[in-house]
């Protein structure tokens, strides 16, 4: 059997990843997500297991030195990190796993994955980026400033992905991606 395809879906924040990789995972039930673990304070609404593995930092930090992470990143002062078992579980089943995570996890996550499918979200304005993260009224006005100069200058790391989409509408931005895993999994050196 085949082994399954990582894709990888990164982007800036306030680009849009996490409601593109939602609106891909209702389309298309095969697809298997990984639940990241993070020392961030759950926000409301959020759940243990579901939308991340809330840690304290100890805990993080145990699962780094015990290697338990396909890729961890620090993000905004918080760690957040892809637990490894999960992903190479699903692959060795063939199945496609997806990870929605930051820039610098992507990169750490292409060194130990060369063949994964690296898919990078932009927002279709920096106007538009801004009112998304205004928009989110969870975090404060220093946290979106940060979050903001962050997003621009992580642009420039769009040349290290194998694809890009606009976010302009979330349905047609979830067709893409799911076009771009049809592709890939037609590929002919994969099969
Ligand atoms: P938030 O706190 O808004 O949920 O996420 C903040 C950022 O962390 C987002 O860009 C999100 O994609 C990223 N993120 C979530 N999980 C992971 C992960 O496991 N690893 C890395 N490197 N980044 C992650």
């Amino acid at each position: 059997m085949n082994k399954g395809i990582l894709i990888v879906i990164s982007g800036p924040s306030g680009a849009g990843k996490g409601t593109i990789c939602k609106e891909v995972l209702k389309r298309d039930p095969s697809l298997c997500l990984s639940v990241s673990a993070t020392t961030r304070k759950p926000r409301s609404g959020e759940k243990e297991g579901v939308n991340y593995y809330f840690l304290d930092k100890a805990e993080f930090e145990e699962m780094i030195k015990n290697d338990q992470f396909l890729e961890w990143a620090e993000v905004y002062g918080n760690y957040y990190g892809t637990p490894k078992s999960y992903v190479e579980e699903k692959l060795k089943e063939g199945r496609e796993v997806i990870l929605e995570i930051d820039i610098q996890g992507a990169m750490k996550a292409r060194e130990k994955f060369p063949d994964g499918v690296f898919i990078f979200i932009v927002p279709p304005s920096m106007d538009e980026l801004e009112k998304r993260i205004k928009g989110r009224a969870t975090e404060t006005d220093e946290e979106i400033k940060l979050r903001f100069s962050k997003a621009f200058s992580e642009l420039k790391y769009i040349t290290k992905y194998d694809y890009i989409v606009v976010n302009d509408a979330v349905s047609e931005a979830a067709q893409k991606v799911l076009a771009i895993i049809t592709a890939e999994k037609c590929k002919v050196e994969r099969n």
